[in-house]
């Protein structure tokens, strides 16, 4: 009889890990401030000026730019406000094309959607899972006109090489850097590399104002029409003198004084955050070291990851189990495993029926660019077969926590035989 709880034993941690809490004293503090002030939002949707926002965005936003070591920070209400904010700014047209990642959330794929553009998926690396540059450069046509790239999971993708490739090209680069927020490529913060970068400020990230986003730029011009769509620039182009009317319809994207508050004491202690997410994630790693058959997450040469998935990759074939059953081993034990993106984007209905904007399938009907199961090999086989994540942003962890997450590793790594049984049996 084995001793691992999904073959009926007890399991290491029985009750549920405690949720990250990341808003206390300060925050209420900061909140209570606002409400005192009567003003919980400081925009005016017409050219005076209020048209940037109220006293607490403006400071958030210069606090950000001032942290990220970059010219211009835009604060939204989302990331995916954001997403659609950059795809404004940048000019894209109907018809054009974006390279983006199908590993990713689903948000960054439907950003060129907005604007009539149509995502054209390119390949990952099978290492830290962001775009491959050598897919990339294959799927640009002569109708691409930005690299939408995500430093998925906490680490940057190959930032420099992207951007690189981009110029060569005359391509804008954007970064979804939702999950990367101090991840960094040689000393750069991720975010800041491309022409523009977008951070998440949802309760899930790293730190977070409920909902919320923003975006950075070291480009004036990106920074004064990024700001424009996230605040109706229809209504404000002629008084504020702008001759480039592309995209300058906006919307109301705009960031309240009670989340720009927040924002400001969270980035205060985004250090602490940060770190507590990269000690759990490296005693993760150290608990499967020296393992045949499972591989911790790879941190390149040069990068910090941020670690907003712990994600290992399991070698079926090595292991003698699939990441499935090591998986629910995993988790009946107590370590919570994180099951996102479990298809490549590529095979969501929107795009495998071409139903987007409208009746008549636009913008993919004025496209030829295709869909098809087994067009990016690398990401079909990293998520049917591989790989086995754990959300270090979700938990309030002690040092006995991780501890026990440790042995939980020990545990089922010693068992593995029982494991091969079980799943022979499974398969009879
Ligand atoms: C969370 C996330 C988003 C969406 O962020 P919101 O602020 O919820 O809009 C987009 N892209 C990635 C990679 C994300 O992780």
């Amino acid at each position: 009889m084995s001793n691992l709880a999904l073959l009926g034993g007890t399991p290491i941690i029985s009750e549920p890990l405690k949720p990250y809490r990341s808003i206390g004293e300060k925050e209420k503090k900061a909140v209570n401030e606002v409400m005192d002030s009567g003003v919980i939002s400081g925009f005016y949707g017409s050219w005076n000026d209020k048209f940037w926002g109220g006293e607490k965005v403006k400071q958030f936003e210069k606090s950000w730019a001032k942290q990220f070591d970059v010219k211009h920070a835009i604060s939204v209400n989302s990331n995916t406000s954001g997403l659609y904010a950059s795809m404004a700014a940048i000019g894209i047209s109907p018809g054009d094309e974006v390279i983006v990642s199908p590993y990713t959330m689903s948000a960054t794929a439907m950003a060129p959607l907005g604007y009539g553009a149509i995502p054209v998926f390119a390949d990952i690396e099978p290492e830290t899972f962001g775009l491959d540059p050598k897919s990339v450069e294959q799927k640009i046509s002569p109708r691409t006109k930005a690299i939408l790239v995500t430093n998925i999971f906490g680490h940057a993708a190959r930032l420099k090489e992207l951007k690189a490739l981009a110029d060569k090209h005359d391509l804008y680069l954007i970064e979804d850097n939702a999950q990367a927020p101090l991840g960094t490529e040689d000393g750069k913060y991720c975010g800041t590399i491309g022409d523009i970068g977008i951070f998440s400020l949802n309760y899930h990230k790293h730190i977070h104002t409920g909902e919320g986003g923003i975006c950075t730029t070291n480009d004036d011009a990106l920074a004064e029409r990024l700001a424009m769509v996230r605040n109706h620039a229809e209504a404000v182009v002629e008084p504020a003198g702008v001759e480039n009317l592309v995209n300058m319809f906006g919307f109301n994207l705009r960031m309240t004084e009670l989340s720009a508050a927040i924002g400001i004491v969270q980035l205060e202690d985004i250090d602490d955050h940060i770190n507590k997410r990269i000690k759990l994630s490296e005693a993760l790693s150290d608990a499967i070291n020296g393992l045949d058959g499972v591989t911790a997450p790879h941190v390149r040469d040069g990068c910090k990851h941020v670690y907003y998935v712990w994600a290992a990759k399991v070698d079926k074939d090595i292991l003698g189990i699939s990441r499935t059953t090591l998986s629910k081993a995993l988790i009946t034990e107590g370590l919570s495993n994180f099951e996102g993106y479990l298809n490549p984007l590529y095979l969501l209905p929107i795009f495998q029926k071409r139903i987007a904007m409208g009746r008549d399938g636009f913008p993919f009907n004025q496209s030829d660019v295709t869909y098809e199961k087994g067009m990016c090999p690398v990401v079909e086989d990293m998520k049917y077969n591989r790989l086995l994540g754990f959300a270090p942003c979700m938990y309030d962890v002690s040092d006995h926590d991780i501890k026990q997450l440790q042995d939980i590793c020990h545990k089922v790594f010693e068992n593995i035989d029982d494991l091969k049984k079980y799943e022979k049996e499974q398969e009879q």
